[in-house]
């Protein structure tokens, strides 16, 4: 992240990683396996060895089908509404919106029954075309090629709710988001934050270090990319997850021991997760001129 060579391991790797485990790149992830993840003696960053990312990310995200998502839709639905309530403090139809990372399109399907046009950039082909069945527009591709291809300046909002942490490049990621926006416009986004008290307390066990995840960031570290990339921080707020009961127990336990807990359709009984450990970032990006 800030170029310096030289970091040490800071958690060792747990468990084995399955060679047929294919949930590892799902949104509803069960796998067992934590990467060894390693600080920056520079910067304090934390990251996963670069050469255990898989040759094609986009590759791995355009392949991948999430049937268990789609059962937990009705905590998607939750998680988003809090999402979009935040753009709604800082924006108002008819502000057009992008959204990178849209996933399955719940929302795209949040923002548009608010009156936003509101446009996604999904890899997934399976996501996207869930979304496009059901009438929005999506953009089959990773941020970088979908946005390198369009012109830049043209969205009132860029949101992208916990993808950060996903991709090798996180700077030329933040780049890409704010080029996308118009000068004076928002862009907004949801990480990890390593330096709340919960991955504090609970150490190498914090439930997210998972394989997807490449990159672990505090807040401090969140804004200084984003002032490099011409964005001015408005505000900052814990991301509200919603979820089943087995899926937060199931996360959970996995902390503790190593148990297998299977996910049970339990669609009426959604609770919130928020430890904080997940943020919400709004920015504004700086006007051309100054
Ligand atoms: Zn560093």
């Amino acid at each position: 992240m800030c170029g310096a060579g030289g970091a040490r391991s800071h958690y060792p790797a747990q468990d084995d990683r399955r060679s047929d485990d294919t949930s590892a790149y799902r949104c509803t992830t069960t796998t067992r396996f934590r990467p060894e993840v390693f600080r920056c003696g520079q910067c304090e960053h934390w990251f996963t060895d670069p050469n255990s990312w898989p040759a094609s990310l986009g590759g791995e995200y355009e392949s991948l089908v999430d049937a268990e998502y789609l059962r937990m839709i009705g905590v998607k639905r939750r998680t988003f509404k809090k999402a979009a309530d935040v753009v709604c403090r800082y924006a108002r139809p008819p502000a057009a919106i992008l959204e990178v990372g849209s996933y399955a399109g719940i929302f795209l399907d949040e923002m548009a029954a608010r009156g936003f046009p509101i446009t996604g950039i999904e890899p997934s082909t399976w996501g996207a075309q869930m979304a496009q069945e059901r009438g929005h527009t999506v953009h089959q591709g990773t941020a970088e090629d979908v946005l390198a291809a369009q012109d830049s300046e043209q969205w009132d909002v860029v949101v992208s709710w916990d993808v950060i942490e996903h991709v090798p490049d996180p700077r030329q990621f933040v780049r890409l988001l704010s080029r996308a926006a118009k000068p004076g416009g928002l862009v907004v986004f949801s990480t990890l934050d390593r330096g709340n008290w919960f991955p504090r307390l609970v150490g190498r066990r914090w439930p997210w270090i998972i394989p997807m995840h490449l990159h672990y960031f505090d807040q401090e570290a969140i804004r200084r990319i984003s002032s490099e990339a011409a964005l001015e921080f408005v505000d900052t707020k814990p991301h509200v997850h919603y979820t089943t009961p087995s899926y937060a127990l199931n996360r959970l336990v996995r902390m503790a021991r190593p148990l297998p807990v299977r996910h049970t359709e339990s669609s009426h009984l959604i609770v919130p997760i928020a430890f904080g450990d997940v943020r919400t970032f709004v920015f504004r990006r700086v006007p051309a001129d100054t």
